[in-house]
């Protein structure tokens, strides 16, 4: 059966691996139709991710259909399509145990800590999947990197009279404006490519847009979006050192910073400027159950609309030669699929 590996850094190849076994109890044997390529996928490309290991089968933004089920399986049947969560938690340790399974200490991603969905089909844990009767596979694979966004909204939970800013306008940034445009907050975002602007003004109607240049101009702007107060809450999902340390001078006092992109590198400010604002800092990791099942009735009802999501496309037969030029941001890719049917 086909698949496709990261064998090392920046090199793809086709394998052929071993049909998977039939389901054994409370699992799914699901085969793949999509596959978003997300950030993470391109940073472990790159040779860039921590906890990843070459070779692996990458693909964790998934659109499957379940084949088969075993033993006890009860939230899925043969031919359902589903979302997958792709976060693989123990159960057993200390926050499994609170519930806050996004941040397991044992977690494995699929396709990042083990092989993934970049093959003709595997097996997963039923429970990891999220079945929806209307939802196509391009829409049941985009609402894994949507529940980031989802996840990083609600840690920051924008308020009524908020004003709200998220830096950075790449899929992460995307996806919490998803949700951050529901709720009552002013929303701002901001980033360093005015493409990316006009592309989030013209898709979503925000006319709040601050132009990132670095010369001091883009705090003027927020200062006249905020009435003097700057921000209530900023959402960094940039995952760029220098963005996510400079963040908290855009906080209004008393205001919380959420990061929501990962950098491997240090990340520094200076602490005068968090103290006296008494600013709260907060990280938000990976997402929880219930935003895939809130997510699939939001795109279901039409309250999220995924058209504009999908810029480029790509089949398993040729991603191997096709994978580096979607890594490239001067593609203007907002998220890649791979078909894999
Ligand atoms: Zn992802
Ligand atoms: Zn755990």
């Amino acid at each position: 059966m086909l698949a496709v590996q990261i064998c090392e850094p920046k090199k793809l190849r086709q394998i052929d691996i071993p049909e998977p076994d039939q389901p054994g109890p409370g699992e799914a044997l699901v085969r793949t139709h999509r596959m978003g390529i997300c950030g993470t996928d391109v940073s472990c490309y790159l040779g860039k991710f921590p906890f990843f290991d070459f070779p692996r089968i990458p693909g964790h933004e998934l659109g499957v259909e379940v084949l088969a089920i075993g033993d006890g399986v009860d939230n899925v049947k043969v031919g359902d399509r589903c979302s997958i969560e792709p976060y693989m938690n123990c159960g057993e340790c200390f926050p499994c145990r609170r519930g806050a399974i996004n941040c397991c200490m044992n977690l494995q991603v699929i396709g990042v800590m083990t092989d993934g969905g970049l093959c003709e089909s595997f097996l997963v844990r039923a429970s990891k999947l999220h079945p929806s009767e209307k939802l196509g596979y391009d829409q049941l694979a985009l609402v894994e990197t949507l529940a980031i966004g989802c996840h990083a909204n609600d840690r920051g939970a924008p308020k009524a009279g908020d004003h709200a800013l998220i830096i950075g306008m790449g899929p992460i940034g995307l996806a919490t404006l998803e949700f951050a445009r529901l709720t009552d907050a002013t929303i701002s975002v901001m980033d360093m490519n005015p493409q990316r602007l006009e592309f989030v003004e013209r898709t979503y109607g925000i006319t709040n847009t601050v132009h990132f240049k670095g010369d001091g101009s883009e705090n003027e702007r927020m200062m006249e979006l905020t009435d003097g107060n700057m921000y209530q809450l900023i959402t960094d999902a940039t995952g760029n050192k220098h963005s996510m340390g400079g963040a908290f001078q855009y906080l209004s006092h008393t205001g919380t910073l959420v990061y929501v992109g990962i950098t491997n590198e240090e990340v520094s400010f200076k602490h005068a400027d968090m103290h006296r604002r008494e600013a709260t800092l907060m990280a938000s990791r990976n997402a929880l159950p219930p935003d895939f099942t809130r997510i699939i009735r939001l795109i279901e009802d039409g309250t999220i609309n995924t058209d504009p999501w999908v810029t480029h496309r790509t089949h398993i037969d040729r991603v191997v030669t096709e994978f580096d030029g979607l890594t490239k941001p001067e593609s203007g890719v907002i998220k890649a699929i791979i078909d894999v049917t």
